[in-house]
């Protein structure tokens, strides 16, 4: 298949780039599968509302079919097409109102219409209302809600940018809208508003403690602090690899000199060591003769999270045969950068 390539202005695309926005939004709205950027990662789109459509996103990413999507609105009128608006509780509203556009999914009773391939079976449906131009343009343009996961392959790193998804996607789908780099670089932040209390089934770009602030308390699915197969997240995508370059990670725990000490032993058994740490650490690391790469400073996690996955993902392009990442603390954004780090090295700690 050609994959078509739209370069888009991204502050006003309808204003700057409108041909290219009506080609993109053409192709969806005839069933095809076009990747655009969003404020989170790259999202890879198609009509939500045709299972043509959909099951396309499955076969273009390699995605287990129990895996359900989530849905991308541009306007509140959009909801209640799709959702069962009287069993909506009033948190998620406020949630809406608060984080809205934003990285916040809500995962909310579904009504008819939608593709039973979007939910893969279950009766709720996953939804947000991204805070980018060009996601919005094109929801707009075309007129459809779009469903939309990340535009990689299955268990690789999600893309924050167009040539990420060239790299997993070219020939794969019909077109790719190249709006630069995305913001937040992470995943949005998917919370249950089915139960009593909201529950937070992936961490990501909103935090727990944002959410609090609003609705006041907000439960963590007890399956995010296991790596034992007994717990089954409520989040189906939650229990796959993920985010996982091809050279095994390992976290590791500790100051820079334990990094350090850690990146020798590896090299007296003659590995080749790649090292992804904050600028910080790396700036402490003596040790020649590795790749290190930066991810940004610990002063700010906000960093951290926009280059992780560019980052991981760079590690490809070497010849390492082990990756030693540095690790962070598990509040606010911290809490979304570890769940990807656990992980991407499956679980897999030097202490
Ligand atoms: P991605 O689209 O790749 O960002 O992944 C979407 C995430 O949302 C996955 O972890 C899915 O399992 C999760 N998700 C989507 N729909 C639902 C739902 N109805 N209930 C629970 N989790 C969902
Ligand atoms: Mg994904």
């Amino acid at each position: 298949m050609n994959t078509k390539l739209w370069a888009v202005d991204k502050g006003d695309p309808i204003k700057y780039s409108y041909p290219q926005i009506m080609e993109a939004a053409s192709l969806l709205k005839e069933n095809e599968v076009v990747a655009f950027p969003t404020e989170t990662v790259y999202g890879l789109g198609a009509n939500a509302l045709s299972d043509q459509a959909v099951l396309k996103i499955f076969e273009a990413k390699g995605r287990p079919s129990d895996n359900p999507l989530i849905v991308h609105i541009s306007k509140m009128e959009q909801l209640t097409e799709l959702v069962d608006n009287v069993n909506v509780p009033e948190s998620a509203h406020q949630l809406m109102n608060a984080f809205w556009p934003g990285p916040l999914t809500l995962v909310l009773p579904k009504k008819e219409g939608v593709s039973q391939y979007v939910t893969a079976g279950l009766e709720t449906l996953a939804i947000r209302m991204p805070d980018h131009a060009v996601a919005r343009a094109l929801i707009e343009t075309s007129g459809l809600p779009l469903a939309a996961p990340s535009a990689n392959l299955s268990g690789k790193p999600s893309p924050t940018t167009a040539q990420h998804v060239e790299e997993d996607l070219i020939h794969r789908i019909a077109g790719i809208v190249d709006g630069g780099a995305t913001g937040v670089g992470l995943e949005s932040t998917v919370v249950d508003c089915t139960t009593e209390t909201p529950m937070i089934l992936r961490p990501g770009g909103v935090t727990k403690e944002e959410l609090e602030r609003v609705v006041g308390n907000v439960d963590v699915d007890p399956a995010l602090f296991s790596q034992e197969e007994l717990h089954k997240p409520k989040s189906p995508g939650m229990k796959y690899t993920h985010y996982a370059p091809i050279a095994p990670v390992y976290l590791v725990e500790g100051s820079a000199s334990f990094m350090e000490q850690t990146i020798k032993e590896a090299r007296l058994k003659g590995r080749k060591v790649g090292v992804l740490a904050t600028e910080e650490t790396i700036g402490q690391i003596q040790t020649t003769e590795i790749i290190a790469i930066s991810c940004g400073t610990q002063k700010d996690l906000a960093t951290v999270a926009s280059q992780l996955y560019d980052g991981l993902r760079a590690f490809n392009a070497t010849e390492v045969d082990v990756i030693f990442s540095e690790t962070f603390p598990r509040t606010g954004v911290g809490a979304a950068i570890m769940n990807r780090l656990e992980k991407a090295a499956g679980h897999k700690f030097i202490k």
